[in-house]
């Protein structure tokens, strides 16, 4: 695995690249100058954390906030990186601190605000450093007719030229004055290396669907698309195996791919589904770091993946000729299971694994989205659009219904039990099933024993599904997963917020068979 992949995940806990970003780092780290324009929230950060971790030296961050740059500091710090911070915020002692790392060398990342570069003793700090990249954040500052302008940004110049290295600029603001502006200030009018291309790939089209059966939903998906090169992505290696064997039953060029796998046979799928047309790979997360193939023109994922980054990167591995291209996700209860268990299993500190659930919601939340499932995903990464005509819920708009009432009863029953179980055993109370654990409990005698009979178990299923979508209730895994009401519903328990659920999530689970308990 590349070094860039590996720190992005021991260092950031992030497992996929965000839309973007791994140009820019590998831009970044080769040590081209660059400018980069990226909505507010698109993980600009990272862009030169990662490159600052990867080249030798000392990187220079100039930013204008110090909250932000304290931050930062203190995430980077907490996740192991030599960074510091001079700003006119610091105590004597973290100044200090700040100059010995540099004087034994072991700085990685040094934030400093612009006014920094007006005291000529930085100048000579900043030569005996080391320093090897310049990053500026918030580069706009330097726009004279910008609301944001910050003359010391102006400075900025002067020091790129005085320790002579490669600069990065990163800004959310992409109009044209602007850009021309930051490249005369900041690179004396030499063009960077520019990226400012949004995230939307819109030849893509966007279907997530309930899995109820997913090997024939999977069949059925390359069958309409025989002959066309693909991509399956599976959460588990055995899965490769059997469904690449049970599309190959089905007359499809199929072959497996994993991790496990020896590199020369791994080599030897990318080889073949390089070379032949319409060859279908069935693949664990391993596929598609070494795939540079622009014509794939479907990807399905039979299981959920962990975010909407990792979706992201999986189904951008389509259409990357700009030509047609579709995918599938398939999506249910036991992949939420799954997920959470990986999440709760794995050895990251809480605070890195409440970040990971979040991000898991942020997936179910798209994935049950009634509303474009572009304009949601483009959302989630700080970009706003239209809805896009090209995805299922543009395609047929979901049904939706007022969901606060049942939301109400699950949310009661979460609070009278103390919010220490899951939702299998709030669903029996919710439908007055007897269980040992209910009788043990006294749970019969609640206020809310048996007052959601009106709906099915799975119907219940669905609806703690977009809860969790919503973040409404999230599983704590200090309580074994048991749910949790969160802030959010707060104000529908206040009866203040309505809740809108879309039916087809709550009809597929009317309609497939009955749950098994
Ligand atoms: P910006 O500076 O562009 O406004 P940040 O760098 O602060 O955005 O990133 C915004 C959020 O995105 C942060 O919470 C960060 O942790 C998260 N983030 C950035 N890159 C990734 C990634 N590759 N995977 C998951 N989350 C990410
Ligand atoms: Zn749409």
């Amino acid at each position: 695995m590349p070094r860039d992949l590996d720190l992005l995940k021991s260092v950031f806990g992030f497992d996929a690249f965000r839309p973007g970003q791994a140009e820019i780092v590998v831009a970044v780290t080769a040590g081209e100058n660059t400018l980069a324009i990226m909505p507010t929230g698109g993980g600009k950060s990272l862009c030169f954390q990662l490159p600052a971790l990867l080249r030798d030296g000392v990187t220079v961050v100039i930013s204008p906030l110090i909250a932000l740059m304290r931050d930062q500091v203190r995430a980077l710090k907490a996740a192991g990186v030599e960074a510091g911070a001079l700003t006119s915020g610091n105590t004597d002692d973290e100044t200090d601190a700040v100059f010995a790392a540099i004087s034994e060398g072991r700085l990685k990342l040094l934030y400093m605000a612009p006014e920094r570069l007006a005291s000529g003793g930085t100048l000579n700090l900043l030569r005996r450093a080391g320093v090897s990249l310049i990053a500026v954040d918030e580069a706009h500052c330097v726009s004279q007719w910008g609301h944001d302008f910050r003359p010391d940004y102006l400075r900025i110049g002067d020091l790129r030229r005085a320790l002579d290295v490669p600069l990065a600029a990163f800004t959310a603001t992409a109009d044209a004055e602007t850009r021309t502006e930051i490249v005369a200030k900041l690179f004396d009018g030499a063009p960077p290396r520019a990226f400012l291309h949004g995230f939307d790939r819109p030849n893509i089209h966007l279907a997530f669907a309930a899995k109820d059966s997913p090997r024939a939903q999977i069949l059925a998906f390359a069958a309409a698309r025989r002959g066309q090169p693909g991509i399956v992505y599976t959460a588990t290696r055995a899965k490769t195996e059997s469904l690449s064997q049970a599309l190959r039953e089905e007359g499809h060029a199929a072959v497996a791919y994993h991790g496990g796998m020896e590199a020369e046979a791994r080599r030897e799928v990318e080889r073949r589904f390089q070379q032949e047309d319409g060859l279908i790979v069935v693949a664990t997360v391993a596929f598609g770091m070494g795939v540079d193939k622009p014509d794939i023109r479907w990807v399905a994922q039979a299981d959920l993946p962990k975010s909407i980054e990792a979706y992201y990167q999986e189904i951008g591995r389509a259409g990357r000729d700009g030509a047609p291209a579709e995918t599938l996700t398939l999506f249910g209860p036991d992949d939420i299971r799954l997920r959470r268990a990986q999440i709760d299993e794995g050895l990251a500190p809480a605070e890195r694994r409440a970040a990971d659930h979040a991000r898991l919601n942020a997936l179910l939340g798209l994935a049950e989205t009634p509303a474009c499932r572009r304009q949601a995903l483009l959302a989630y990464f700080g970009e706003s659009a239209e809805p896009c005509g090209n995805c299922d819920t543009c395609d047929t708009p979901p049904e939706t219904f007022d969901g606060t009432v049942p939301v109400m009863k699950a949310l009661s029953a979460a609070l009278r039990t103390e919010e220490w179980f899951g939702a299998g055993h709030l669903i029996d109370i919710l439908t007055g099933v007897e269980t040992d654990k209910t009788r043990a409990r006294g749970h019969m005698n609640l206020p809310t024993w048996a007052v959601g009979q009106d709906m099915s178990r799975r119907e219940w299923q669905a609806v703690f599904r977009q809860m969790m979508g919503l973040d409404l209730v999230r599983p704590d895994p200090a309580r074994h997963g048991a749910l949790r009401v969160t802030e959010k519903a707060h104000p529908v328990l206040r009866g203040e917020g309505k809740v809108t659920l879309r039916r087809d999530a709550i009809r597929q689970a009317r309609k497939s068979r009955p749950a098994v308990r």
